[in-house]
């Protein structure tokens, strides 16, 4: 729909041109599923636009949106293939595992992530995200609510990005949460993204982790997906 300020979607060029992402959804509607869920951000915007569009698809309709829409994604491409670099687009929030891409052929082009704030929701949500063969597996450790040992999964994980909440209601992170989540990605080897500390608006509380910011992105892959 626009370019994000979400960070993870931003891209440094080997010239040092900054390149930021974009955020596309095909819908417009989700379901609170959990606790993580409590203060969503796009449940906000939605309302703030008067769409009701949060609950159960049996009550609630979703907003879909049309063609036009569409045409936004085609024009970012070709700008892309011209410049000669991908740009990174943030697209449908909600993933089905056992979806017709979930275990077979996956675009080599799309990385595929699930959100994580509780170990409870590690052990739901992980072992599905590990069915799919994408070349990069992600989790979004956002809001970041608790404690996290990923260690049963670590090593078939590409990146794990987290975060603090935020917004009026933000409930606060210790930062011993996001500082044992870069620790084992350290140990692992896996790139570890820390998008920021929360609090009342998303800079609130800054991005720093024990003194530096933590912007490591999985490399480009595979090559020349462009073509
Ligand atoms: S899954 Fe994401 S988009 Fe859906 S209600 Fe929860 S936080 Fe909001």
């Amino acid at each position: 729909m626009a370019v994000t300020v979400i960070q993870w979607t931003w891209r440094i060029l080997p010239n040092g041109t900054l390149i930021k992402g974009y955020t596309f959804n095909p819908w417009w509607g989700c379901l609170k599923v959990s606790e993580e869920c409590h203060h969503c951000y796009a449940e906000d915007i939605a309302h703030h636009y008067g769409h009701e569009v949060w609950g159960p698809a049996s009550t609630t309709s979703r907003r879909v949106f049309r063609e036009k829409h569409w045409q936004e994604p085609r024009a970012w491409n070709r700008q892309a293939k011209k410049q000669g670099h991908r740009r990174s687009v943030f697209c449908a929030s909600i993933i089905l595992p056992m979806s017709p891409w979930g275990k077979g052929t996956w675009p080599d082009n799309v990385w595929v992530g699930t959100s994580v704030g509780v170990q409870k929701r590690a052990e739901e949500r992980v072992p599905y995200l590990l069915e799919i063969p994408a070349v990069v597996r992600f989790l979004s450790c956002e809001p970041l609510l608790g404690s996290l040992d990923l260690s049963p999964w670590i090593s078939q994980l590409q990146w794990v990005i987290s975060g603090g909440e935020s917004g009026y209601e933000a409930r606060p992170m210790n930062m011993e949460w996001p500082r044992s989540l870069r620790d084992q990605c350290q140990e692992a080897q896996v790139p570890y993204f820390f998008k920021q500390i929360g609090g009342r608006y998303h800079d609130s509380g800054g991005r720093e982790l024990d003194g530096r910011t933590w912007d490591e992105i999985p490399p480009e892959f595979p090559i020349g997906c462009l073509t």
